[in-house]
């Protein structure tokens, strides 16, 4: 009888969260904005899927739509929007698109590999309004990481660049 009386209690309970939660929005979303990547990481079907399916980029969304997407998103609720990929930063429009966010009200966040990342581009996204970057950095020795992101060079190119946020 006890059991049967805990087991409703959490029907009922499970039932109202449950209720709570309908037509409400992700508080945070992240958004696969391109399937463009610089780099052939070991654990990552990203970039094979590319050489299986050349054409997916022509699939992807445009960065119209993806402005569309943003304001719809923050019309529901959601707060938090992070950029993902592939690189994000090979997207064609993509400075425009965190902007857009900004001016949606969203706080912003992008995850990146970091090796496309010039001196420039640091600054350009610091002054775009980006709110979160998060760099993907799987080990302090070149060799490793290297090994792990499938192209060589790339611990040089991705570390130094995080230091490019300090000067910018
Ligand atoms: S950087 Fe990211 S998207 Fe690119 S290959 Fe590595 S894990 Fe995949």
């Amino acid at each position: 009888m006890i059991e049967l009386i805990s087991t409703l209690y959490n029907a009922a309970k499970f039932y109202k969260n449950w209720r709570k939660c309908v037509g409400q929005a992700p508080y945070h979303v992240e958004l696969l904005v391109t399937t463009q990547c610089n780099l052939k990481c070991v654990m990552c079907n990203v970039w094979k899927l590319r050489i299986k399916k050349p054409h997916i980029e022509k699939n992807e969304m445009s960065t119209l739509q993806l402005k569309k997407l943003l304001y719809t998103l923050q019309r529901m609720g959601t707060q938090v929007v992070y950029l993902s990929g592939g690189e994000p930063l090979l997207k064609n429009g993509i400075l425009s698109l965190i902007r857009t966010a900004k001016k949606e009200n969203l706080r912003i966040g992008l995850f990146t590999n970091g090796a496309v990342i010039t001196q420039a581009l640091a600054h350009s996204l610091l002054d775009s309004g980006l709110d979160h970057i998060v760099f993907s950095i799987d080990a302090p020795k070149a060799g490793v990481h290297d090994q792990i992101r499938g192209v060589n060079g790339t611990w040089k190119k991705s570390c130094p660049r995080n230091t490019r946020f300090k000067q910018s």
